[in-house]
């Protein structure tokens, strides 16, 4: 296939769109446009918003002579993914009054309303502005939410790497007024308009993800983003960072030239250098980056394309501060805060598990008033992890038990009632919202899960820190392929079945079996399971394990979409290690 060297057709739609407005006020003024034109569509990204249509009734409307059944989603940025109590409570109150009513919190520290009709689309960007928040750049060809390791604990060097990750976000945010005109305002203010200082008319490529964190710690998953910094400590101080590059967990089944990646080691920088250093990242992604096929345009084909050497150099040619060699690094550890800690020498913070990032109210389990209630009556700031679970910060010990009272009042599992297979599972919303979804994720997990978990208690593997994650596409949104065990969409019902990552996120998964149907893929993964639970070596996660099984030495960095399945090495495998 010739390779693509014209500008896409959203290259276009950006450099004419005077700053990302394009007819977007236009078309929210008048009731008579059911849904944007696709030119808006594609700006609105840029504002936080994508418009969706419910699956689940495209059938039953067709056979009524009816259109899809349009609605919007929203993305609420809250970079560190830190929000006040007061903040939650107004995220709770528009989550009823303007959205399908269940809140949902990401893989990437936001928040997110599915459901929001067009008519209500103005007021409930409005309201979330009110509450000091913003939906800019949530989506979009800009740098979207940055994420920083989530505990509160009040020492210096968190504090650091949250405030680094703030500063980032304000950085990159684009200076358009046109977010305030069609949101705020909901009038033209600007005649002319200056082009955005750094994005250009023509934004970024495709999305830049940025991750903070700490040497050791990889509550974020640093290494599946476009970029992130990794704070290097000398005895307890930070004393720069570790810079990564072009990660990312999409690709596309079937195609060879599509891959998903672990970011590659940059170098080093001081402190002071840490934002200047990403935006240097982003600068050369705006620059270079593939404009021409979406698919290829990403950061990590950039690295790939460029060679990291060269990469390297157009850094150091791009900065005024010295990039010195990347500095060796413990090894990482993922831990996702639930339950009760020490964030000070007085105060606690406490961490409630939400499966699937899923906030709603049940028959049995009345999550949504329980936090409603817990961020009322304690006004706890909240920070939201990486795992789409959320800490409430700040508690005495009295606090803390007051909580677990309310929990426990509204019937809200707390540690002891989940099990780990469910602890550090993830999965995409996927149907009926995900216009690119193939298969089910969030609906299907938690009872795939309760399957999983039988399975793991016959074999006596109830304690193993076991991460799965389940995808209704390869696009890789709940990073499935540094899982130890994930479920990744082909068709309805049909999953590709990866091994042998781990909970640290530093490693590859490889493709184990092939579009497998749900209720086999138990069965495919026994053998291993069975040889897992008789010949686990202490500590030894699954991932690991099956690592040990194939005899790689190395981490796996990069699984692209073509990838022959392990299955039958592994049986073979497993045949010798029996005898
Ligand atoms: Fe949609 Fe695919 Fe992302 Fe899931 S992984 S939310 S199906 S794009």
């Amino acid at each position: 296939m010739a390779k693509k060297t014209e500008p896409s057709e959203v290259e276009i739609i950006k450099a004419g769109s005077n700053s990302l407005r394009g007819t977007i006020h236009e078309a929210l003024n008048d009731p008579t446009i059911e849904t944007l034109s696709e030119a808006d569509m594609i700006l609105l990204k840029h504002h936080g918003s994508y418009e969706q249509d419910n699956r689940d009734l495209r059938q039953p409307r067709r056979e009524q002579g009816l259109g899809k059944a349009y609605s919007y989603m929203i993305r609420v940025v809250l970079p560190a993914g830190q929000m006040t109590a007061a903040q939650y409570v107004d995220i709770d109150r528009m989550c009823d009054q303007l959205t399908s009513g269940t809140i949902r919190l990401t893989t990437r520290q936001a928040i997110q309303f599915h459901g929001v009709l067009k008519g209500n689309l103005r007021e409930t960007i409005k309201q979330i502005n009110q509450a000091l928040m913003t939906t800019l750049a949530a989506c979009g060809d800009v740098c979207r939410n940055v994420m920083a390791s989530a505990p509160p604990i009040e020492n210096e060097v968190y504090s650091q790497i949250r405030q680094t990750a703030h500063e980032i976000a304000v950085d990159l945010r684009p200076s358009t007024k046109a977010y305030y005109e069609i949101w705020i305002e909901g009038k033209p203010l600007v005649n002319t308009e200056q082009e955005d200082p750094f994005y250009g008319s023509t934004y970024l490529p495709k999305k830049f993800k940025v991750g903070v964190t700490v040497q050791g710690d990889n509550q974020i998953d640093v290494f599946s983003y476009d970029s992130g910094l990794i704070g290097v400590l000398e005895n307890g101080k930070l004393v720069g960072y570790n810079v990564v590059a072009g990660g990312g967990m999409g690709m596309s089944h079937g195609r060879e030239n599509t891959f998903a990646q672990i970011a590659s080691k940059i170098g080093f920088v001081g402190v002071e250098d840490g934002v200047a250093a990403i935006r240097i990242l982003g600068s050369i992604y705006r620059d270079f980056g593939n404009r021409a096929d979406r698919k290829q345009a990403r950061l990590k084909y950039l690295v790939d394309t460029m060679g990291l050497e060269n990469f390297q150099a157009e850094f150091v040619r791009r900065a005024t501060f010295p990039l010195q060699p990347w500095r060796e690094l413990p090894p990482f550890e993922t831990e996702d805060w639930m339950g009760k800690h020490k964030q000070s020498d007085d105060k606690w913070f406490y961490g409630v598990f939400v499966e699937n990032g899923r906030i709603k109210d049940s028959d049995s389990v009345r999550m949504k008033s329980a936090f409603l209630k817990i961020a009322t009556e304690l006004q706890c700031p909240i920070t939201l992890t990486a795992q789409q679970s959320l800490l409430f910060n700040n508690l005495t010990g009295e606090q803390v038990e007051r909580l677990e009272a309310i929990l426990k009042e509204h019937n809200v599992p707390t540690l002891s009632d989940i099990s780990n297979a469910r602890r550090y599972s993830m999965a995409c919303p996927a149907m009926p919202t995900c216009s690119l979804a193939v298969a089910e994720s969030e609906r299907a997990a938690p009872d795939f899960i309760t399957r999983l978990e039988s399975r793991l208690e016959e074999l006596d593997l109830a304690d193993a820190k076991l991460t799965f994650r389940m995808t209704g596409c390869p696009n890789g949104c709940a990073r499935p392929y540094t899982a130890d065990i994930a479920m990744v969409g082909r068709r309805p019902g049909v999953y590709h079945l990866f091994v042998g990552g781990r909970l640290a996120g530093d490693r590859m998964a490889d493709l184990y079996a092939a579009d497998v149907k749900i209720d086999d893929v138990i069965d495919v993964l026994n053998p291993l399971l069975e040889q897992y639970a008789a010949s686990r070596m202490e500590e030894e996660s699954f991932g690991d394990f099956y690592q040990r099984v194939i005899e790689r030495s190395e981490p796996r960095h990069r699984l692209t979409g073509k990838e022959t399945p392990t299955i039958d090495l592994v049986s073979s495998k497993l045949v010798q290690l029996r005898a």
